[in-house]
């Protein structure tokens, strides 16, 4: 394996962390699995990956392209957590975060929708017209998605998985494990 950076080369890790971070879209030039000796400091890195990584969630300037590298370093420490040797315990003080695309608020980490929306701007999306619309699954167990006019009971269908809030275009499409997930699009 080739690795683009030795820890060995920096004389502290706080060294090698400034390093890391000093670019803007660092997380696409480094990764901790192209990081020679980075296994060995897991408990010093967390707090600093974490909080690099929460930023970027609130900021959200990355392309879902781009998220991709951003979650090798946060999945680099769940997955040495999950290890069964477990010379690495997450220190759960440190949370992940992940916030609403249109508002802001807070939400549930969802790695995998990165730039979703939460309820209650759910509720909020609508059509290119500004006429409310909804989603629901098509099928049992949460698959599909079929958009609505809001209060039709699902009768007058929105035949499409765009919808508009706040000027942003939007797409609808079906959780993973259920649902219905909005996301903005790009
Ligand atoms: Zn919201």
């Amino acid at each position: 394996m080739r690795f683009d950076l030795n820890i060995k080369d920096f004389n502290t890790i706080n060294e090698f962390w400034a390093f890391i971070i000093q670019h803007d879209k660092w997380y696409l030039k480094y990764s901790p699995h192209n990081t020679k000796g980075i296994d060995n400091y897991l408990p010093q890195l967390e707090p600093w990956i974490i909080n690099q990584t929460n930023d970027l969630r609130k900021k959200m300037d990355f392309s879902y392209d781009d998220y991709v590298k951003v979650i090798e370093w946060d999945n680099w420490l769940i997955r040495a957590d999950m290890a069964k040797s477990k010379k690495f315990n997450r220190n759960k003080a440190f949370k992940f975060k992940q916030f609403c695309f249109a508002c802001k608020k807070e939400i549930s980490f969802f790695q995998r929708y990165p730039k979703c929306i939460c309820r209650a701007c759910v509720d909020e999306t609508t059509d290119l017209q500004g006429r409310k619309v909804e989603f629901f699954n098509t099928e049992a167990l949460g698959h599909g998605c079929q958009g609505y006019y809001s209060g039709t009971n699902q009768t007058e269908k929105y035949d499409t998985n765009t919808c508009y809030l706040n000027g942003n275009e939007y797409f609808a499409k079906e959780a993973r494990f259920g649902g219905i997930v909005i996301q903005v699009k790009e």
